[in-house]
């Protein structure tokens, strides 16, 4: 399985443009998990050398413009894609793309496929489990498997059950880590606020989850990634990385 990073910021984080991934396996249709922030969607498929035609199934963990945002772009740009979420995330795709561009709200070739939390389905050959986690919008953690290997996404959430869960033994757990404790009492306020884990945090739930390897996200436009991976790293003893936009792993 690989992962391309095609988003790896908060919103005004302006050196990344924001969360979304392509994640493909042999005999897998690709899978479009979250959409970064709007048109820095089309630019950033094209950063990673992806056309946009191979999009096809598209998982959306929550509706925040800085995950599902790129979903009127695709309405734009392809005649035929299916959006898989959460009954409640998908009332949130529908209002935005109704919007923005109503005129093409009913296309044709766009289906809708909801999916539930605490259930694993099937998605274009990936094994795709759904995890409620804690957020300021109805929010779902994402474990994609294929092959005998695991991949796990918070989504934004502040640390939770769910979330270790969907992390256990997993061979790569990409996390939410919004900023380093480090950063002062201010910045911890604004993640508590925000409703997102600390770089400390994504690293001890990465550590009693049994990650194997742990991949920070979702940086703030304040955060230093420096900081970050070297939080992480003094809780977490596997493999620790903060990506950059476009970065692949291979899992
Ligand atoms: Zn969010």
């Amino acid at each position: 399985m690989e992962v391309t990073l095609l988003g790896t910021g908060a919103p005004w984080a302006a050196q990344r443009a924001t969360l979304g991934m392509w994640i493909t396996a042999p005999g897998c249709a690709p899978l479009l998990l979250d959409t970064c922030g709007g048109m820095e969607l089309a630019r950033q498929l094209r950063r990673a050398g992806l056309d946009r035609e191979r999009v096809e199934n598209v998982l959306v963990t929550h509706q925040h413009l800085d995950h599902a945002g790129g979903i009127p772009t695709l309405y734009l740009g392809l005649d035929r894609f299916t959006v898989f979420a959460t009954a409640a995330t998908h009332e949130g795709i529908a209002a935005l793309v109704h919007a923005t561009y109503p005129e093409m709200a009913s296309k044709a070739g766009v289906a809708n496929g909801v999916v539930e939390s605490n259930a694993s389905r099937e998605i274009g050959g990936f094994v795709v489990e759904l995890f409620p986690v804690v957020h300021r919008v109805p929010t779902v953690a994402v474990r994609v498997s294929h092959g005998g290997k695991t991949l796990a996404f918070s989504a934004d959430s502040l640390p939770c059950e769910a979330l270790v869960a969907c992390a256990r033994d997993a061979d790569l757990f990409i996390c939410d880590g919004f900023v380093a404790e480090a950063d002062g009492a201010p910045m911890i306020r604004l993640a508590r606020d925000l409703m997102h884990p600390t770089a400390r945090e994504a690293a001890e739930m990465a550590t009693r989850a049994g990650s194997g390897a742990l991949a920070l996200v979702h940086l703030l436009r304040l955060s230093d990634p420096a900081r970050i991976l070297e939080e992480a790293s003094d809780v977490f003893r596997g493999p620790c990385t903060v990506p950059d936009d476009c970065q692949t792993y291979v899992v």
